[in-house]
């Protein structure tokens, strides 16, 4: 392949593209992980990121991907033969179900077209008929990184507490953190899941858990065996600024300056120039005459938007023609979504221009790749953006 000169635009929604700042962070000698430099980064780093999930409880790191982090609240905190109850929102909630099927958990899962959120009316009538309460746990991705559909969490709490149900409430915030507003403790959530590749702007490599005093309580009584995901250990050498093992350390380096970058902007400021982008993005799509696939306007994603295709074209074929042609990846369908949807990631370190980037190279790519649609989002975006809205 020859050389293409420019910078690779990567629009997919996760691995994010990571900022200078947090490169030049992370592109230092590695520290002893069991020195007084160590446990003053990690000492810090580890109430730093409290407010990020909006928690003051303990927020626990793992070397890992997201994958890890979901299977970590899992095996802390319920038992083979738990009853739960998870939504088909998408390929992301059929994945973490898969998982919960192979840890031996019983599964209520509430069906969905993968075309809007968990639905908290349907968790409500399922919990009231628990009078048993043997549902021990309710598990929701909150921003559905294959649709673009994100699940209005303080419903969902509000079923549990409508239903007065003490099952513990875990969420999968690994594509919203840091890019949507988002409140572990004001939402009354156990377990919050996150990873380092999306909102914040990092590598993938870190794996998050938030916890409850009511999800520590439960993996102090029960949980399944764990090693290397146990909280209890995590925590115990957390407490001295340490890791039971090997720390990825200068993910760390890097995870502290993008933690700087996000309240330097304001995480006010962060979420609403997400919903600025999606906006514009959803506008310039309506003009192309094409569909956006979320139809639930209350839940349309501010971090990615999946764009549905017309008949008869492939996606994936118009997907290989913009990175043919202009050199920018954008997200595949997943799962049965394949072939009839691509995804605009614009999310994490991406501004006005950025966008602008993007959305001619998907304008001139429908063109090439002789998809019907109309002319005229590109403009339609740049009206938003240029009008009376501007960036916080
Ligand atoms: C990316 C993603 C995952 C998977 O994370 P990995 O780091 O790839 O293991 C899970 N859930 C959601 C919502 C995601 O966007």
């Amino acid at each position: 392949m020859s050389r293409r000169a420019g910078r690779h635009f990567l629009q997919i929604p996760g691995p994010s593209n990571i900022p200078d700042r947090v490169l030049r962070a992370m592109d230092r000698p590695i520290i002893d992980h069991r020195g007084p430099e160590f446990a003053k980064l990690a000492g810090d780093l580890l109430v730093e990121l409290r407010p990020i999930f909006g928690t003051s409880n303990p927020v626990m790191v793992f070397p890992s991907s997201g994958t890890g982090a979901w299977e970590a609240a899992i095996v802390n905190t319920l038992e083979p033969g738990d009853r739960v109850v998870m939504f088909e929102t998408g390929q992301f909630a059929a994945l973490w179900k898969r998982m919960a099927d192979k840890l031996g958990l019983e599964i209520d899962f509430i069906a969905g077209d993968w075309r809007r959120g968990a639905d908290a009316a349907q968790l409500e009538a399922i919990l009231a008929e628990d009078r048993s309460q043997s549902i021990k746990a309710v598990m929701v991705v909150h921003n559905e990184t294959s649709t673009g559909v994100t699940t209005r969490i303080p419903l969902i709490r509000e079923a549990l507490d409508k239903a007065q149900h003490p099952a513990l409430l875990m969420v999968d915030t690994i594509s919203s953190l840091g890019s949507v507003e988002y409140h572990h403790d004001a939402w009354g959530v156990d377990v919050t899941v996150s990873c380092s590749q999306k909102g914040l702007m990092l590598p993938p490599g870190l794996g998050f858990n938030a916890v409850s005093d009511k999800a520590l309580a439960a993996s102090q009584d029960g949980g399944m065996r764990r090693s290397y995901w146990d909280w209890e250990e995590m925590l115990k050498s957390n407490g001295t600024g340490f890791f039971p093992y090997s720390p990825a350390t200068n993910m760390l380096f890097g995870l502290k300056e993008a933690i700087a970058l996000l309240n330097e902007e304001g995480l006010d400021n962060v979420f609403a120039r997400h919903n600025r982008h999606a906006e514009a993005t959803r506008r310039a799509v309506t003009a192309w005459g094409l569909e956006v696939l979320c139809q639930e306007p209350a839940e349309y994603s501010p971090v990615l938007t999946a764009v549905l295709m017309p008949d008869g074209i492939n996606a994936d074929q118009v997907r290989s023609v913009i990175l043919d042609r202009f050199d920018m990846s954008l997200g595949t369908g997943l799962g049965k979504l394949a072939g009839k949807v691509f995804r605009i990631g614009h999310l994490g370190d991406f501004n006005d221009l950025s966008l602008m980037g993007t959305l001619a190279g998907v304008e001139m790519g429908l063109a090439v790749a002789q998809v019907p649609h109309k002319r005229g989002g590109v403009q339609a975006a740049m009206d938003y953006l240029a009008g009376n809205n501007r960036a916080a």
